[in-house]
C-alpha cells in the first residue's frame, strides 16, 4: 500500500462510518492566535469541542497538514537524525462532536488497523494502553473492558498515568483519558540493540501509531472534573509512522512518502547512491520521545555524539533526510502564505530553509538546489493537496531567493567566525581569514594557529552570536569545528540558545494575548480625555484595514454640533472609542453656528448616550462667553457619520476585494494580502509576490476588476458563518495574523471574490465607479504594494490628467495637437468624423476611423516627441553657441600682442576670455603658446561667478619655471587652488570679481619665480 493509498483508505473508512471528510485547514491557524502553526487534526475543530460553535455534522475525518518546529514540541536539530521526527507531517484523525464515544471509537480503530479489508496489521504486533487512574482521576475501566471486548489479550493491555495517558486542552476545559495503539517493530528497530526487551521500553522498538482521546470531563477553575454532557472523540494517527508500519520499514524516511524526495535530493546534491542506503548503524529514534502527540520528553540531538557520526555514509543519509523533510515543510508553509522573515512564523520557516541549504552544503552542493525540491514535493503530494499545482512555481522562486540571500549570510557568518576564533587564538593581527563560503572553509586559520601553538576553541557564547546575527546554523558551526579540529563549547552555545528561546517565548505570548491598554479595563467607569464611548453608535471602528468613520455628535437640546468625530477605533474588543474634538456652542437657546441639518438628514445617525468620557476643552474655549463647552457622561447626542466620507471608504473597500481577487487571478494564487489600508481618498494593498508586477499585468488586473465594476455585480454579505465553513466550504480568503471570532462574516462578489471581512461595502460593484491603479512598488522582500483610487478619486485623477492633456495639446506643435486624441471625442473639424453619432458606430463609440491609426498619438507620446525635438534643438543651439564663443576667443588671440611682457627674457601673457569651458580653454592655450613661441601664458575665464584658470609654460622653459608654481599664487587671489604638470596647470576659483586683479599680478608672480 502506498502512503497516498493509506491516507485515502483512512478517510474512506470513516466516511463509510458516516463521517464528513473535511479538508485540511491551513498551516497558519487563522482561528487560533495562540498557535504558531497548526499542529494537530483537532485544531480546526477546537471551538466545536468547546461547544462554542455548531456544525451541520457531528462526525468528521481529516488528513491535516501539521508543522511542529522551533517550539518545545520539536527540536529542529533532531529532525533527520532520528526515524520519526519531522517538521511537517500529516495527521489522520476521526472526530466525534458529542456523537459516538469510547465504544465506537475503539471498535472503529481496531477494525481499521486489523481488518484484512483495511490495514490488516497482525494483532500479535499490537499493544494498547489505557489510563491507570492517578491524581484523583479514576482508572479508565471502561476502555479496558472495551479493548477486551475487541479480543485484545489482557497481557497486551498496559496501563499508564497522567503523563502518558491523559489529555487536556489547557489548565481548564475539556480533558480526559486516552488510549494508544502501539506497534512492535522488532529488535532491529531498537536503538540500543535490545534483542528481547518488553513493551514499555523506549529504545525505539515499540512505536505509538494511534492515540484516541476520550474527552470526558470539563475541568473547572478549582480543578474539579465535571462530566461533559456530550463527551467527544479526538484521535490522531501519524500518516508517516503508520506508513512505515504498513510498508515494513523501520524509519519513516524509508517509506514512499520520503524516498522519492530523498532520491531527488541526492540527484540535486550530486551524492552517490551509497548515501541512499540505510546506514547499518541506526541513529536513535526513541519511539516515545518521537511521539507525535506529546513530544515534550527531551531527546538528545544526535549531532552531539560524534561517535554516531563517523561514517560518512550515515552523515550523508542524514543530510538527505533533512533536505527531504525540510523541503516538505518549506513548500507547504510558503504555499499557505508564510514568507521567510526574521520574526514569528517567517523566522521558523527561514530556519528550516537555511538548515536544508546547510545540509546541501555539507554534501558539497554550494549552488542553489532547494528550490528544485519544491517541484519534487509537488509531484509527490499534489493529488492529496491540489493547491500545490498552483503555488509550486512561486514557492520555488521564493525558496531560490532565500537560497541566494543565504550565500551572503554564510560568507558573512564564516568571516565573523574567523574573527571570533582569531580573538580566541590571541588576536594575531593580519591573520588569514576564511572568507570563502565554499565548504569546507579555507583551513589556513587552523594551520597557522597550530603552527603558533595557539589552542583552538570556539566559545559557545561567541558561536551563538554568529548563529543569531548571521543565521549561520549550529550544524554548520559544529561541523566546521569538528572538521578542522577546533574545540566547540557546545554547553555554552546551548545555554545562550536557551536564554534566547525564553525571550522569544515571552514575546510570542505577549503578541498573542494583545494586552489592552489598562485604561480601558475599568470601562465604563474610567475617564479618558478626548475619547468617547457611546452606548450604541453607527460609527465604524478602524479594523481590517478600513479606517474608522468620521462625523459629528449633534445635540438636540442645544440644536448644534457639540463635537467633531475625527475617528473611531476599538481599544478592546467590542468597545468603540470615538476620537472627538469638542465644539464651542451657545449655551442657552442660542443659534448654533452651522447646524448640520442638511447632512443630518442623510447621515447614518443614531441617538446615543455617552457612557464615558470627559473631553478636553477645545482650543477655542472661552471665546465669546455664554457658551457651554462640556460634553458630560449622560448627555444625549445624535452620532452622525459623515456619509460622503463613509461612502468613499466603502467604495475603496469593495475595490480592495476586487483588487485582491484580480491580483490572484493574474499573478497567481500565491498572492495573499500582507497589509491593507482602506481610506476615503485612496486604498493601499500589500501582498506577497516575489517580483515587480509588469505594466501589462497591472493593466490586465485593472481591466479585469473594472469589468467587474461595469457588470454591477451585487455584493453579498453573509453574516454569522462558522469559520471552518467559511474557509473550507465558501473558500473565503482569510488573512494571517487577523483574529477571527468563531463565527465570521463572508463578503462575496459574484464568483469573483469571497473574503472574510467585517468591513463596510457598496451594495453592488457599480457604485465603486472606476478603479484606477496609480502605482506599484516594493515594500520589503517578497511583499509588493499597489495603490489605487476609486469613485471621486478616479474622477479627480482623470480631471488632472485631462488638464495636463489640454496643456500638452497647447504646448506641442499644432500638427501633433490635432492628432493627440485617441479613441476620444472628434479630433478635428472634418465633418464626416465628428458628426457621426455614437449610436451609429455602436460599441466602437466615437473616434477616428479604424484605418487612421498612423495619425494617432496619445498626449504622452506627443509630449515625448515634442520634448525630444526641443531637447535636440537645445543641444544644437548650445553647440552653436560654443562654436561662436570659441571663434571669438580665438579671434582675440590676434590682438593679445600688447599684453605680452618680457620678464627676465621670458615672454609672459595673462589673458581673460569669459564663458569658456575647460576644453575650450585648453584649445585656446595651445593657440596662445603657439603664438608666443616661447613663454608663459596665464588664461582666466569667468562663468556664472566661477573662475577657471589655466597656466601653460612652453617646453623649452619648464626647467626654469613650472606651471604648477605659477598657478598657486594666482588661484589664491580668486579664492581657489590648483596644480598640474610643469608645462600645464589648472585651477578653479570662486571670486570672479578678483579675476582681473589676479591676472594682473600673474606677471609679478612669474618675475618672483624667475629671480
Ligand atoms: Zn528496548
Ligand atoms: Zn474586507
Amino acid at each position: 500500500m502506498t502512503g497516498s493509498e493509506i491516507r485515502r483508505k483512512f478517510l474512506d473508512f470513516f466516511v463509510a462510518k458516516g463521517h464528513r471528510e473535511v479538508h485540511s485547514s491551513s498551516l497558519v491557524p487563522h482561528y487560533d492566535p495562540t498557535l504558531l502553526f497548526t499542529n494537530a487534526g483537532m485544531n480546526q475543530f477546537k471551538d466545536v469541542f468547546l461547544g462554542l460553535e455548531k456544525r451541520d455534522y457531528s462526525r468528521a475525518t481529516s488528513s491535516q497538514k501539521c508543522v511542529r518546529a522551533g517550539g518545545k514540541h520539536n527540536d529542529l536539530e533532531n529532525v533527520g537524525f532520528t526515524n520519526r521526527h519531522h517538521t511537517f507531517f500529516e495527521m489522520l484523525g476521526n472526530f466525534s462532536f458529542g456523537d459516538y464515544f469510547k465504544k465506537d471509537a475503539i471498535a472503529y480503530a481496531w477494525e481499521l488497523i486489523t481488518s484484512k479489508e483495511w490495514f490488516g496489521i497482525a494483532k500479535d504486533k499490537l499493544y494498547v494502553t489505557i489510563f491507570n487512574g492517578e491524581g484523583g482521576v479514576p482508572r479508565d475501566a471502561e476502555a479496558y473492558e472495551l479493548w477486551l471486548a475487541q479480543g485484545v489479550a489482557k497481557d497486551r493491555i498496559f496501563e499508564f498515568g497522567l503523563k502518558d495517558n491523559f489529555w487536556q486542552m489547557g489548565d481548564t476545559g475539556p480533558c480526559g483519558p486516552c488510549s494508544e495503539i502501539h506497534y512492535d517493530m522488532g529488535p532491529a528497530a531498537s536503538d540500543q540493540g535490545h534483542q528481547d526487551c518488553a513493551f514499555g521500553c523506549d529504545c525505539g522498538r515499540y512505536v505509538e501509531i494511534w492515540n484516541l482521546v476520550f474527552m470526558q470531563f470539563d475541568r473547572d477553575a478549582s480543578g474539579t472534573l465535571n462530566p461533559l454532557p456530550k463527551p467527544s472523540i479526538d484521535t490522531g494517527m501519524g500518516l508517516e509512522r503508520v506508513t512505515a508500519v504498513l510498508q515494513g520499514v523501520i524509519s519513516n524516511y524509508e517509506t514512499d512518502l520520503f524516498m522519492p524526495l530523498i532520491e531527488r535530493a541526492a540527484e540535486l546534491t550530486n551524492v552517490g547512491a551509497d548515501a541512499l542506503v540505510r546506514p547499518a548503524e541506526q541513529s536513535s529514534a526513541r519511539a516515545r520521545g518521537a511521539d507525535l502527540r506529546r513530544t515534550d520528553e527531551s531527546v538528545r540531538p544526535h549531532m552531539s555524539s560524534s561517535s554516531h557520526m563517523d561514517s560518512a555514509g550515515h552523515k550523508s543519509a542524514a543530510s538527505l533526510r533533512v533536505i527531504a523533510d525540510h523541503s516538505r515543510a518549506a513548500t507547504f508553509l510558503i504555499s499557505d502564505g508564510v514568507l521567510p522573515s526574521n520574526e514569528g512564523r517567517g523566522y521558523v520557516l527561514r530556519k528550516i530553509i537555511r538548515r536544508a541549504i546547510t545540509h546541501g552544503r555539507l554534501l558539497g552542493q554550494t549552488k542553489p538546489f532547494l528550490h528544485e525540491m519544491v517541484f519534487a514535493v509537488r509531484d509527490l503530494m499534489q493529488n492529496a493537496y491540489p493547491e500545490l499545482k498552483e503555488t509550486a512555481e512561486q514557492v520555488s522562486k521564493i525558496v531560490l531567493g532565500e537560497e541566494t540571500r543565504f550565500v551572503h549570510t554564510l560568507t558573512k557568518g564564516l568571516e565573523r567566525l574567523g574573527d571570533v576564533m582569531i580573538v580566541e587564538a590571541g588576536g594575531t593581527p593580519g591573520f588569514p581569514k576564511p572568507t570563502d563560503a565554499v565548504w569546507p572553509p579555507v583551513p589556513d586559520l587552523v594551520r597557522e594557529c597550530k603552527r603558533l601553538g595557539y589552542p583552538l576553541k570556539l566559545r559557545g557564547v561567541e558561536a551563538f552570536k554568529v548563529y543569531d546575527t548571521y543565521g549561520l546554523p549550529k550544524d554548520f558551526i559544529e561541523d566546521y569545528c569538528r572538521d578542522l579540529d577546533i574545540e566547540f563549547d557546545r554547553a555554552g552555545f546551548d545555554l545562550a540558545m536557551a536564554e534566547q528561546r525564553e525571550r522569544a517565548r515571552a514575546s510570542w505570548k505577549g503578541a498573542a494575548k494583545q494586552i489592552a491598554n489598562p485604561a480601558y479595563q475599568q470601562l465604563p467607569k474610567s475617564v479618558f480625555e478626548g475619547y468617547f464611548i457611546l452606548d450604541h453608535t453607527p460609527f465604524y471602528a478602524e479594523s481590517g484595514g478600513q479606517v474608522g468613520d468620521r462625523g459629528f455628535f449633534y445635540s438636540d437640546e442645544l440644536n448644534a454640533v457639540v463635537a467633531e468625530v475625527k475617528g473611531c477605533y476599538y481599544p478592546v474588543q467590542g468597545v468603540r472609542a470615538h476620537q472627538v474634538v469638542v465644539k464651542s456652542v451657545p449655551s442657552v437657546g442660542g443659534e448654533s453656528k452651522t447646524p448640520p441639518s442638511a447632512k443630518n438628514a442623510e447621515g447614518w445617525g443614531t441617538r446615543s448616550t455617552p457612557i464615558t468620557g470627559v473631553p478636553r476643552p477645545s482650543p477655542s474655549f472661552g471665546e465669546g462667553g455664554g457658551f457651554d463647552f462640556t460634553l458630560r457622561v449622560g448627555d444625549k447626542v445624535d452620532a452622525v457619520v459623515d456619509t460622503a466620507i463613509r461612502e468613499s471608504t466603502m467604495r475603496n473597500h469593495t475595490a480592495t476585494h476586487l483588487l485582491h481577487a484580480g491580483l490572484r487571478e493574474v499573478l497567481g494564487k500565491h498572492v495573499k494580502q500582507a497589509g491593507s489600508l482602506v481610506a476615503p481618498n485612496h486604498l493601499r494593498f500589500d501582498f506577497s509576490h516575489f517580483t515587480a508586477v509588469e505594466d501589462e499585468e497591472l493593466q490586465d488586473i485593472e481591466d479585469m476588476i473594472n469589468k467587474e465594476v461595469l457588470r454591477n455585480v451585487r455584493v453579498e454579505t453573509i453574516a454569522d458563518v462558522p469559520i471552518d465553513v467559511a474557509v473550507n466550504e465558501y473558500h473565503a480568503m482569510a488573512l494571517f495574523g487577523e483574529k477571527y471570532g468563531d463565527r465570521v462574516r463572508v463578503v462575496k462578489i459574484g464568483d469573483f471574490s469571497t473574503e472574510l471581512c467585517g468591513g463596510t461595502h457598496t451594495g453592488a460593484t457599480g457604485e465603486i465607479g472606476l478603479i484606477k491603479i496609480l502605482k506599484e512598488g516594493s515594500v520589503s522582500s517578497g511583499v509588493r504594494r499597489v495603490e489605487a483610487v476609486t469613485g471621486e478619486g478616479s474622477l479627480q485623477h482623470f480631471r488632472r490628467d485631462h488638464e495636463l492633456e489640454s496643456f500638452v495639446s497647447g504646448f506641442v506643435s499644432p500638427t501633433l495637437a490635432q492628432k493627440t486624441r485617441k479613441n476620444g471625442a472628434p479630433i478635428d473639424d472634418s465633418g464626416e468624423k465628428s458628426t457621426s453619432p455614437p449610436s451609429a458606430k455602436g460599441a466602437e463609440g466615437w473616434g477616428t476611423q479604424a484605418g487612421d491609426v498612423q495619425a494617432e498619438f496619445s498626449p504622452a507620446e506627443a509630449l515625448k516627441a515634442e520634448l525630444e525635438k526641443k531637447d535636440a534643438e537645445i543641444k544644437r543651439l548650445a553647440r552653436e553657441l560654443d562654436q561662436v564663443r570659441m571663434k571669438s576667443a580665438s579671434s582675440s588671440v590676434a590682438s593679445v600682442g600688447e599684453k605680452i611682457k618680457e620678464i627676465r627674457g621670458v615672454k609672459v601673457l595673462a589673458h581673460r576670455v569669459d564663458n569658456l569651458e575647460r576644453a575650450q580653454m585648453r584649445t585656446l592655450m595651445d593657440q596662445l603658446r603657439e603664438k608666443i613661441g616661447s613663454g608663459v601664458v596665464v588664461l582666466g575665464s569667468a562663468t556664472n561667478g566661477n573662475v577657471a584658470l589655466i597656466v601653460g609654460v612652453t617646453k623649452d622653459l619648464t626647467s626654469r619655471i613650472q606651471a604648477g608654481k605659477v598657478i598657486g599664487p594666482v588661484a589664491q587671489k580668486v579664492g581657489g587652488k590648483g596644480g598640474g604638470r610643469p608645462d600645464l596647470a589648472e585651477a578653479g576659483g570662486k571670486d570672479a570679481g578678483a579675476l582681473d586683479a589676479a591676472l594682473g599680478e600673474a606677471y609679478g608672480v612669474v618675475e618672483g619665480l624667475l629671480s
